[in-house]
């Protein structure tokens, strides 16, 4: 049906890689490329039949993108490098007529500040070139959107609160390690947090506000409310939103080491002298930490996300609660990578099958609510994500 170019040979490009390759119905020739070209070898050669081709390519470099597009000739790109490349492979698919699909919103390297208005900003030269780019088509982003969309379409009339719960019940066995790109977390996580109230952001302090929620399967965690990408688009795409907030669990133990990450400089993302270089602490401190793609052959215990949302449907008000619980050791039986990878590269893979099968092809750039979300729904549960809806319950918040 069509050719994919996956871009980053990460956690998660490794879930992508796994799964298209599962369904050489719909990815007819797949090529993984990254900026270290013997991990993708890695990855093709642990996946077999020479369903994977490999290449080196820096993403950053615009004409490097650009002739590899040339050379490969691929349908769609799945970008699960780092945010930092987003604006750098968008421009060079609109230079060689490539459709486009990212799972993490563009983030400048010299500012810890993620936003969808660079992205956005691409709407009219994607539309006039007839391509595509979905924007954020992970898990959060992604999954948590498209519930939204779905609760939106079947179950309500008017959404009037949304709250996006993210809970990691798992065990890695190491003292600290985050669950992907260290920088990315570790800037996302210590940022202020941030949430939508009656048509304002409304800031708090780091993990200022927290309470203990319930998972399904877990049981009680202490949920920290933090700002996360997908809040800008949904009160977008969703107006009659009053309130939307976002609440991830974090350890005791976590928030210690992170508290001492921050308090000692080791999270910051300005260059400092260093034995007769300039190195950036953040960076450095990525190189020191467990590599998230190595956590899953240990990591015990489940991920649960979804959306506790309460509004109206036909003159009445309801609560509902749709989520999907994910066990990291499943997803490394299946894959070799941790759940945090697995959800977020399942996701990605549906969105390019759509793409592909001309369901999700739609010109211009557009994040993932705006698309139909039931054919997406039908493929998370084939595809290892199932999820569960539950009607009129305490959801707590
Ligand atoms: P990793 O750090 O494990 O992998 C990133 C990969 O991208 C690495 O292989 C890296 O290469 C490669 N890369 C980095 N810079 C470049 C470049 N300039 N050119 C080519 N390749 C490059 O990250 P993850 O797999 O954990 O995460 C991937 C993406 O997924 C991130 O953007 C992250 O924010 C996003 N994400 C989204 C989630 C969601 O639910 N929406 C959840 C989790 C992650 P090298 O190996 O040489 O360093």
């Amino acid at each position: 049906m069509g050719k994919l170019l996956i871009i980053g040979a990460g956690g998660v490009g490794t879930v992508v890689a796994h799964k298209a390759a599962s369904l050489p119905e719909v990815f007819d020739e797949i090529m993984l490329a990254s900026r270290t070209i013997s991990k993708c070898d890695a990855i093709a050669e642990r996946i077999g039949g020479k369903r994977i081709r490999t290449a080196q390519v820096d993403a950053d470099k615009v004409p490097e993108m650009v002739k590899l597009l040339k050379s490969f000739k691929p349908d769609i790109v799945i970008n699960v490098a780092l945010p930092y490349q987003d604006l750098h492979i968008m421009d060079a698919c609109l230079e060689t007529g490539t459709s486009y699909l990212d799972t993490a919103n563009y983030e400048p390297l010299d500012e810890a500040k993620f936003e969808y208005s660079w992205q956005w900003a691409y709407f009219d030269r994607f539309k006039n070139a007839g391509l595509t780019a979905i924007l954020g088509c992970g898990f959060d982003p992604g999954v948590t959107s498209i519930f939204t969309a779905y609760a939106a379409k079947h179950h309500f009339n008017e959404i009037h609160y949304l709250d996006i719960v993210d809970c990691n019940a798992g065990d890695h066995g190491k003292p600290f390690a985050t669950n992907f790109n260290p920088e990315i977390n570790i800037r996302e996580v210590t940022q202020k947090g941030k949430y939508w109230e009656n048509g304002q952001w409304i800031y708090t302090q780091p993990h200022e506000i927290h309470k203990p929620l319930t998972y399904p399967n877990i049981g009680q965690r202490e949920s920290y409310l933090i700002y996360h990408e997908e809040l800008e688009s949904l009160v977008k795409n969703f107006p009659t939103i009053k309130q939307a907030r976002f609440w991830m669990t974090f350890s005791q133990e976590y928030l210690t080491h992170l508290r001492v990450i921050q308090n000692i400089g080791m999270a910051g993302i300005e260059p400092v002298w260093f034995e007769g270089r300039e190195i950036i602490p953040i960076r450095f401190l990525k190189a020191v930490l467990p590599d998230p793609g190595d956590l899953g052959k240990d990591y015990k215990g489940e991920t649960s996300i979804g959306c506790r949302i309460r509004g109206i449907k036909n003159g009445k008000e309801k609560t509902y609660y749709i989520y999907n619980n994910c066990s990291h050791q499943a997803a490394y039986n299946e894959t070799g990578t941790q759940a945090v990878s697995y959800t977020t590269g399942v996701p990605a893979t549906i969105g390019a099958m759509l793409y592909l099968q001309g369901i999700w092809k739609k010109p211009g750039v557009y994040n993932v609510e705006e698309f139909d979300p039931d054919p997406f729904m039908v493929q998370l549960n084939k595809l290892g994500l199932p999820w569960v809806e539950l009607h009129d319950v305490d959801i707590e918040l």
